[in-house]
């Protein structure tokens, strides 16, 4: 089967081919707690022809979340056979967990032409930085420490050691913002979410021009 017709007859002369750019990856990083699912769900809303690179990972599952919608919840030894089958983009380990983006997944969505979103760690951008040109670099901040430490606080989905490793680790988080292309404070969820949306938007390659 040869569903592609050949292009030598019928095609009317000067016609040109049509340029239709690649999908980009968009990268949205910040501390735990910030907001990032939460604007997340309403960047989704508001946008949905946008895509979302669903993770793998070893922590469990908290209420409510659905394996292969929040994550593809895996034990340690799946995702060890992941990274050594090399069908992970990159990986690290995060507040005592291993998180990982599905290569495969990425990949085919790109091949589409489709915008698709990653949220991961600092080390997870920093490993795709150099390696992904093109990629968009956002990364959310919260309105104070005070307030990052109230949402966190008051999801209570974590044990007290959850929360104070996630605490301390949002000082690592915070020191790297400077890496990002742009930097997002989430003081109102649609407010944040529709700024994303524009530099979406705003930073999209014109057709032709990379
Ligand atoms: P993350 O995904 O970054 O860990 P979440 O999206 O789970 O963070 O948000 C952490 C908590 O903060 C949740 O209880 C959420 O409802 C709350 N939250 C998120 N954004 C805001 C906001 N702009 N104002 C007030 N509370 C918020
Ligand atoms: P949570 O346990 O709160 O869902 O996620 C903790 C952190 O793990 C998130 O803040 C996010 O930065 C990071 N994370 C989620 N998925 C990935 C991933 O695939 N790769 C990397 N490097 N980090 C991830």
């Amino acid at each position: 089967m040869n569903p592609v017709p050949a292009p030598s007859e019928g095609t009317p002369a000067g016609r040109q081919r049509l340029s239709i750019p690649p999908g980009r990856l968009i990268v949205l990083s910040g501390p735990s707690g910030v907001g990032k699912d939460t604007v997340l769900q309403e960047l989704f809303r508001i946008a949905p022809w946008l895509h979302y690179s669903i993770s793998y990972t070893t922590r469990p599952p908290r209420p409510g979340e659905v394996d292969g919608v929040a994550y593809s919840f895996v034990d340690d030894a799946r995702f060890q056979a992941l990274r050594d089958d090399h069908e992970l983009l990159e990986y690290a380990s995060v507040h005592g967990h291993w998180y990982g983006t599905a290569e495969a997944r990425v990949r085919e969505s790109l091949e589409r032409g489709e915008d698709i979103v990653l949220k991961i760690d600092v080390q997870g951008a920093a490993w795709i930085r150099p390696r992904v040109a093109g990629a968009v670099f956002i990364f959310l901040l919260p309105p104070s420490p005070e307030e990052l430490r109230r949402r966190l606080t008051e999801r209570a989905t974590e044990s007290a050691g959850s929360l104070a490793l996630r605490w301390e680790n949002a000082r690592t988080e915070l020191a790297d913002q400077g890496s990002y292309d742009y930097r997002v404070v989430n003081d109102d969820v649609l407010r944040a979410a529709r700024e994303i949306l524009d530099i979406i938007e705003r930073d999209r390659p014109r057709a032709g021009h990379p």
